[in-house]
């Protein structure tokens, strides 16, 4: 008991340790970038993730509200209706009715599809089948979402209504059943959270295969379910390129099913779309850490003294600018002859400055950024051990 005691508080303690490390702010401490990574492991140059005000959950009463981004494709009122049109050529309004605060198919109108395109996306969408349940297999409670208008996140009442695997509601139609069946009674609103990435292809080669993961009523249904294609019925699809952009389609099976609460957020593009989050291609890479170096080195010129240093030699991470090595020779040469002259307080004074800067060397050595020969750092070294300034 007692050692399982002193481990935790071991464990706590190392968890705080490097917790108070990582707040110190040096750049000069995570495994720098590399021919994939762009970033260093913590790196404090990297932007921080934009602020957006989270929603609330819905209630079979009221719908929930969406987070601060999200695009609102429905929020009960007939302006919505602005938003939507006639899956038909030209562009006719759509015959579907808002009613209650609800968007309901009127069969036989043709299905809906959104003015607006896009791809990637988080798309919330609620649906409700009719209460009185009618029909049976795929004739009950029968509607769809239409991804970039192609692919079908299948609609139905399959509350106590069997049918094939594959067509069931949450299923990706026609390509993969969804993992449980989570419906609530018909009448219900059901919530589908749905995250959906294209597959994305380059001179006819796939870069990413596109995925799609779905939460029906918060229980994962689908969880990167690769994109076979687009699905459909009675035929195997086979995989292929999608479009950059489409409308959301959803469908008139024939079944006044209702909809409401439908916003989306776009997702940011993946690293093989040009985005520089995960792994980049090495020309990426290069690209992106080329283009943080002019920022740190644009941001240095600003600085003086021993900011401006250091704030020139962590741009040396990114990208070893022959000018900028030069310029991080001379100023760390003459900041040595400097503190060299010091004696008594003055120098006592230097003594986080000196292994702060001395601490950013020998990261920069390790790193083989700097030469392992680079003579500022023998030089201050030698002063900390001189000085006794490496004991605690
Ligand atoms: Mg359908």
């Amino acid at each position: 008991m007692r050692t399982h005691y002193l481990a935790l508080m071991l464990c706590a303690g190392t968890l705080l340790a490097s917790a108070a490390l990582a707040d110190t702010g040096s750049p000069f401490y995570g495994d720098p970038p590399d021919e994939n990574h762009p970033w260093a492991v913590h790196d404090r140059n990297r932007p921080q993730p934009p602020l957006v005000a989270p929603g609330t959950p819905s209630t079979q009463q009221q719908p929930g509200k969406p987070p601060s981004d999200a695009i609102i494709l429905f929020d009960g009122t007939a302006a919505s209706l602005d938003k939507w049109e006639a899956d038909k050529p030209g562009h006719e309004p759509t015959k579907w009715i808002v009613k209650d605060g609800a968007f309901q198919c009127v069969p036989g109108s043709g299905y809906v599809r959104t003015k607006e395109q896009f791809g990637d996306c988080q798309l919330h969408i609620e649906w409700a089948a009719p209460g009185k349940p009618e029909g049976e297999s795929q004739g009950r409670g029968n509607s769809g979402v239409f991804l970039e208008g192609l692919m079908e996140i299948q609609v139905l009442d399959n509350y106590n209504n069997p049918t094939y695997a594959d067509g069931f509601a949450a299923s990706v139609y026609g390509i993969n059943p969804p993992m449980a069946n989570a419906l609530r009674p018909p009448g219900e609103y059901q919530v589908y959270d749905i995250t959906f990435r294209r597959p994305v292809y380059k001179d006819g080669k796939v870069l990413d295969p596109g995925h799609v993961t779905v939460f029906l009523n918060g229980v994962c249904v689908q969880e990167c379910t690769a994109l076979e294609g687009p699905g459909g019925h009675m035929r195997r699809s086979h995989a292929g390129p999608f479009p950059a952009a489409g409308p959301l389609k959803l469908q008139d099976h024939g079944n006044p099913v209702r909809y409401r609460n439908i916003w989306y957020r776009p997702l940011p593009p993946r690293s093989v779309e040009g985005g520089t989050d995960g792994a980049l291609s090495p020309e990426a890479t290069i690209a992106k850490r080329k283009q943080i170096a002019a920022t740190v080195r644009d941001d240095a010129a600003r600085l003086q003294g021993t900011n401006q240093l250091l704030r020139y030699a962590e741009s040396l991470v990114y990208e070893k600018d022959p000018a900028t090595m030069q310029k991080v020779e001379t100023m760390a040469a003459d900041y040595v002859t400097n503190v060299k002259q010091l004696t008594g307080e003055k120098l006592s004074a230097k003594k986080d400055e000196v292994r702060r800067i001395a601490g950013a060397f020998g990261y920069l050595t390790r790193w083989k950024i700097l030469p392992a020969d680079f003579a500022p750092k023998a030089e201050l070294d030698k002063l900390i051990k001189q000085q006794g300034w490496d004991k605690r």
